[in-house]
């Protein structure tokens, strides 16, 4: 299997901080490229911009912003020059399903739960989503660190 290009979506939860680990230790392995995708609904992105002064440049700006921290905190060995950075508008799964094989992914790595991250539930509906709606290998990432203390 070639890992060419990795796809990551994030909630900014920890689920999606030990994706961008595990991302991070299977970049240096392959050279892969490494997209950092955020799906904003409809409803989030018209109560956003609908505050004034926030066109919709600074929502993205602020977004790729929290993407950049994301990744200094928790895969700051991932080189720069291999990291793209994406934020769209529309349903989580459909948009990230969407995106992977517009793009080409070879892999998806996400959360088993995200920021709901209900423990009783064996995954959140956006991994469900996800998994239902491609045939793209998806890595799903589950206990992060901070979570079990
Ligand atoms: P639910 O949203 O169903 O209440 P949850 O929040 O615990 O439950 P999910 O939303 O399915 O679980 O999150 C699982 C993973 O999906 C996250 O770790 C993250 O990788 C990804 N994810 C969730 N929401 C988004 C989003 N809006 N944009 C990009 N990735 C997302
Ligand atoms: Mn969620």
């Amino acid at each position: 299997m070639q890992i060419q290009r990795i796809l990551v979506p994030t909630d900014f939860s920890p689920f999606s901080d030990l994706a961008l680990q595990v991302a991070a230790s299977l970049q240096a392995k392959f050279q892969s490229q490494v997209t950092v995708l955020h799906v904003l609904t409809p409803l989030e992105a018209e109560a956003l911009t609908s505050q004034p002064g926030n066109p919709w440049e600074n929502v993205v700006l602020k977004i790729q912003n929290d993407m950049l921290r994301e990744i200094e905190d928790n895969a700051p060995s991932l080189p720069q020059n291999m990291i793209r950075y994406e934020v769209i508008v529309g349903e989580p799964a459909e948009e990230i399903v969407r995106f992977a094989e517009e793009n080409k992914m070879d892999l998806i790595i996400m959360g088993t739960h995200g920021r709901t991250g209900l423990a009783s539930i064996l995954l959140g509906s956006v991994t469900i989503g996800v998994i239902k709606k491609t045939c793209i290998p998806v890595m799903v990432v589950k206990c992060p660190e901070r979570l079990k203390e």
